[in-house]
C-alpha cells in the first residue's frame, strides 16, 4: 500500500515539475515570507480589491467605505489589491483612476497599489498579474497532492460536454464522471505535455454534491450550500489564475480577516471554503453585500446603473461639486439603518465616531436615493463657515468654471460676505446643496455675471410697468439708506406700504383685502426683484447691505427690467 501511495506521489513530483518549470520555491517560503500579522485581538484586515476599470461605482465606493472603517474601528489593517487577472476588465490607466477615485473621497489605504507603479506594504505584490510565481507555486503543490490535474480539453470539448449534459438534464460544469481529464494517468499527461499540448490546471475536487456545507455571512447569517463538486479551474492557458484560486492565495497569504465582496460570490463560497480547506487554511469571514438599488423611472427598483445614473460614478459627485463628506454621511446611512438615529442624537460627532455594524446591513440591497444625499449635503453646506465655504469654491472653480474662479479671487473679502448671506447663524440658509449651485443661485450678487447675464423679471403680482417704476424710485430716492439698521430698514418698507395704498401688515390686509392695492410683500418683491431679477432670495436686508450702494443705484439707473 505504501509502496503504491509513494509511486503515485513520485509520478505527482514529476507531473508537478514538469507542469511548472518555473517554480523556484515551495508553499513554505511563502509562508513564512507572509507570516501572521502582529494585530491586537479582533483587529480587522480587510481589502477593495477592484479589476483595474479605471473608475469606482458607487456600489464598490460603499464597500470600499465599509472596508477602510472597519480595521479603523479595530486597529486593523486596510489594502488596496488590483484584480487584473482578467484582462476583459482592464483598461488603460485603470489603477490611478481607481486611486484617484479613493483620494477623492478621502479614502486612505494602510497598504497596497499607491500608484500605477508603487506600492506600500510587506505583504505584495499587491496587484494580482505580478503574483503568478505564487500562484503557480500553490498550484504545484496541489498536483503533488493529487488535489489538482492539468486539463487539455478544448473549447469544443467543454462545449459537447455542456450540451450533452443539457440533454441529459443533468448538472452543467465540469465534474465526476464528467471531468474527463480527471481519469488520465500521471503518465500520460506528462506525455501529452512533453510533446506540448497546451492545458490549463484545473482543482481535483474532493467534495460530494449530496454533502452541504455552511457560509455565516456576517450579514445574513447561516447559509447553507451544497460541497463544491466542480474541478474548477484554478490556473487558465495563460499562466495566470481565476478569481477563486487567486481570492483564496492571496487573503491568505496577505492574512485577510474579512472579505467584503457582492453578493454575487455567494454561490461560489463553498468552492472558496474549500481550496481553504484542502490547505489547511483558516478562511477568512464573510460579508456578501446586497446591490445599491434605485427606483427607476417605472417606480420598479432596479440595479443602480453605470449606464443610465450619471449618479452612479462617484465622479459625478466632483464636478458637481458635491462635498465628498456629504456623500460619505449619506453613505453611512445606507450601511447602517441605525446610523441617522444615532447622528440625531450625537450633532457634534462624526461618522468616524459610530461603531459599524454588519448585522444592521440591509439584506435586500441598499436603496441609493439621490434626494436624499442632496438634503444632507444642504445641511452639511449650511453648518460651514463662509471661509471654509470659500476655500471649497475656490478650489471647485479652479477645475470647472475658471470665470467665477476668477471672480472669486480677485475680490476676496467681498465673495466673503457674499458667502455669508444667512450663514454662521442659528437658522442658516441651505439652499445650496452643492458648489455649483452657488454660482446658480448667487450670480446677481457679482456685478461682472449681473451685467452680462440674460435677465427676465418676474414681478409677480404687481405687472403695472409704472406702478413698478414708481415703488421703485420711490424706494431708493426717499426711503433707502444703506445705514439703516434692519428695523429701521424695515419701518421704512412699511412707511413706503402705508404711502402708496399697500397693507404694512398681512393682518390688515388680509381683513380687508379690498381696501389695498397689495401688501408689503408685493413691495418687497419688486425691490428684490428689481435688484436681483429673482422672486426668492435669501434675506433683502442683507442683500442690499452686501451689494452696497454703488452696484445698486447703478442698476437702478441702467434700469434692466
Ligand atoms: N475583483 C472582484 C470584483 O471586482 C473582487 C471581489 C472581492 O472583493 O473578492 O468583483
Amino acid at each position: 500500500m505504501n509502496i503504491i501511495k509513494l509511486v503515485i506521489f513520485m509520478t505527482n513530483k514529476e507531473l508537478a515539475d514538469i507542469m511548472f518549470p518555473n517554480v523556484k520555491h515551495d508553499i513554505e517560503y511563502y509562508e513564512n515570507l507572509y507570516p501572521e500579522r502582529n494585530l491586537k485581538e479582533g483587529a480587522v484586515v480587510s481589502r477593495f480589491a477592484p479589476s483595474p476599470t479605471g473608475f469606482v461605482h458607487m456600489g464598490s465606493l460603499l464597500a470600499a467605505f465599509i472596508e477602510r472603517k472597519v480595521p479603523k474601528q479595530t486597529g486593523g489593517v486596510f489594502f488596496l489589491r488590483i484584480e487584473d487577472t482578467d484582462g476583459k476588465r482592464t483598461v488603460e490607466n485603470g489603477i490611478g483612476g481607481i486611486i484617484a477615485d479613493l483620494k477623492a473621497f478621502h479614502i486612505d489605504i494602510d497598504e497596497g497599489v499607491i500608484s500605477e507603479t508603487e506600492s506600500k506594504g510587506e505583504y505584495g505584490p499587491y496587484i494580482q498579474s505580478e503574483r503568478k510565481e505564487i500562484y503557480e507555486t500553490y498550484a504545484k503543490y496541489l498536483v503533488e497532492q493529487g488535489l489538482a490535474y492539468p486539463c487539455f480539453c478544448t473549447p469544443e470539448e467543454i462545449e459537447e460536454i455542456r450540451s450533452v449534459q443539457e440533454k441529459k438534464k443533468d448538472r452543467i460544469g465540469y465534474y465526476g464522471r464528467w471531468a474527463k481529464c480527471k481519469y488520465l494517468s500521471n503518465e500520460e499527461r506528462i506525455e501529452r505535455i512533453k510533446n506540448g499540448e497546451k492545458f490549463i490546471v484545473r482543482l481535483n475536487s474532493p467534495g460530494n454534491f449530496d454533502n452541504k456545507v455552511v457560509l455565516n455571512d456576517l450579514v445574513r447569517g447561516r447559509i447553507e450550500m451544497p460541497e463544491n463538486d466542480m474541478d474548477i479551474v484554478l490556473i487558465k492557458s495563460d499562466g495566470l489564475p481565476l478569481y477563486h484560486f487567486a481570492h483564496v492565495i492571496d487573503d491568505h497569504l496577505m492574512r485577510t480577516t474579512h472579505v467584503l465582496r457582492g453578493e454575487e460570490w455567494i454561490p461560489s463560497t463553498p468552492c472558496h471554503l474549500q481550496l481553504f480547506k484542502i490547505f489547511g487554511w483558516k478562511a477568512p469571514k464573510y460579508a456578501h453585500l446586497g446591490l445599491v438599488m434605485k427606483i427607476g423611472e417605472d417606480g420598479a427598483r432596479r440595479k443602480l446603473s453605470k449606464r443610465k445614473d450619471p449618479e452612479a460614478a462617484v465622479s459625478f459627485y466632483h464636478e458637481k461639486g458635491i462635498p465628498v463628506e456629504a456623500v460619505k454621511y449619506y453613505l453611512m446611512t445606507i450601511a447602517n439603518s441605525n446610523f441617522e438615529a444615532w447622528w440625531d442624537q450625537n450633532k457634534d460627532k462624526t461618522y468616524d465616531d459610530f461603531t459599524f455594524d454588519f448585522k444592521k446591513m440591509s439584506l435586500s440591497g441598499s436603496l441609493f436615493d439621490l434626494e436624499k444625499l442632496l438634503n444632507i449635503s444642504k445641511n452639511y453646506i449650511s453648518t460651514m463657515k463662509a471661509e471654509e465655504l470659500y476655500d471649497e469654491l475656490v478650489t471647485y472653480t479652479e477645475e470647472f468654471d475658471s470665470e467665477f474662479h476668477q471672480i472669486l479671487k480677485n475680490d476676496k473679502d467681498y465673495a466673503l460676505k457674499v458667502l455669508n448671506i444667512e450663514r454662521e447663524k442659528k437658522k442658516p440658509r441651505k439652499d445650496y446643496a452643492m458648489y455649483s449651485d452657488i454660482r446658480k443661485y448667487s450670480w446677481y450678487m457679482f456685478d461682472e455675471l449681473f451685467e452680462k447675464e440674460e435677465k427676465t423679471y418676474d414681478f409677480q403680482n404687481i405687472n403695472d410697468k409704472d406702478e413698478i417704476k414708481n415703488i421703485v424710485n420711490e424706494y431708493f430716492t426717499n426711503y433707502y439708506d444703506e445705514n439703516d439698521d434692519h428695523e429701521t430698514w424695515f419701518n421704512k418698507m412699511k412707511e413706503l406700504a402705508k404711502k402708496l395704498g399697500y397693507a404694512d401688515n398681512m393682518k390688515d390686509y388680509k381683513e380687508n383685502p379690498d381696501n389695498y392695492k397689495g401688501n408689503i410683500t408685493d413691495i418687497a418683491t419688486v425691490i428684490r426683484v428689481a435688484i436681483t431679477t429673482q422672486a426668492q432670495t435669501p434675506d433683502l436686508y442683507e442683500i442690499l447691505q452686501v451689494l452696497g450702494k454703488d452696484s445698486i443705484l447703478k442698476r437702478i439707473e441702467k434700469e434692466y427690467y
